[in-house]
């Protein structure tokens, strides 16, 4: 489904991105991990053009992002991205929220598109909050919505940016409870997250990256079990985060 193959990338003289390459196949839940300027971010966003790359190639569902022909925003469209803020429309309702895209961008109905908004917040537990505003939810809710709202698009893959470590600690796991249901259901995801409990529980692979190269892409098992096959700069990271 995505194929990132020797990705590399620059800001200015900068490499923040070194020969990337990792394959993630339909289905698969890959955590991405590692320190804080890792070029986790950077990652993900490569994924969904919204950073392009100097150098290699991403393909998604068979589409080539550096090929001049394709349709960014198209391919945008159908690959569903959650950042560590929520970026609702503040100023829309929630069920407005979910379904401004969804006619502007797939051409619904709005009969269609509120339908479809209506379901999903049911499905993230929400659906008595449809005529509130973001601002009057909280940070868990608000999450939440932003899921739905991704949703909203069926998408062919969601890649999340750190999508609970904004929230206070009691409202994580209303998040991450949301993201078991969607890996179980068989969504394809690329995660940033440092949630270890999330990557135990339904992560096909871990990648750790450091310093913009990926150290590590290995299974769950290999990369939980196996830690004294861990490279230094995997250990060094998960001795602090486990
Ligand atoms: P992570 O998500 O792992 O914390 P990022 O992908 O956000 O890392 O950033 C990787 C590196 O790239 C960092 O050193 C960061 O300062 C740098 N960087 C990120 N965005 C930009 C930008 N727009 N311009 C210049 N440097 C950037
Ligand atoms: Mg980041």
């Amino acid at each position: 489904m995505i194929e990132i193959k020797n990705a590399s990338k620059w800001y200015g003289e900068f490499q923040v991105l070194t020969n990337c390459t990792t394959n993630i196949q339909k289905g698969e839940v890959v955590v991405v991990c590692g320190p804080s300027g890792s070029g986790k971010s950077t990652l993900i966003k490569t994924v969904n053009a919204l950073e392009p790359i100097q150098k290699g190639d991403i393909v998604v569902d068979g589409v080539s992002l550096t090929d001049p022909k394709t349709n960014l925003n198209k391919l945008r469209s159908r690959v569903g991205m959650v950042f560590q803020h929520f970026e609702l429309f503040p100023h829309m309702s929630i069920e407005k929220n979910l379904a401004i895209a969804q006619m502007k961008v797939l051409g619904r109905s709005k009969d269609e598109a509120y339908t479809k908004g209506k379901k999903l917040l049911e499905r993230v537990g929400l659906s008595a909050h449809a005529h509130k505003f973001p601002g009057q939810l909280s940070g868990g809710q608000q999450q939440r919505v932003a899921i739905a709202r991704a949703l909203a698009m069926d998408p062919i893959a969601m890649l999340f940016d750190e999508p609970t470590s904004a929230l206070d600690p009691e409202m994580v796991n209303e998040v991450l409870d949301v993201m078991v249901q969607l890996a179980n259901e068989g969504m394809t995801m690329m995660c940033v997250t440092h949630e270890m409990g999330f990557a135990r529980k339904v992560a096909s692979r871990v990648i750790f990256m450091d310093k913009g190269e990926i150290v590590e892409d290995c299974s769950k098992d290999e990369f939980f079990s196996n830690t004294e096959n861990r490279s230094d700069r995997a250990k060094q990271f998960l001795s602090k985060i486990l």
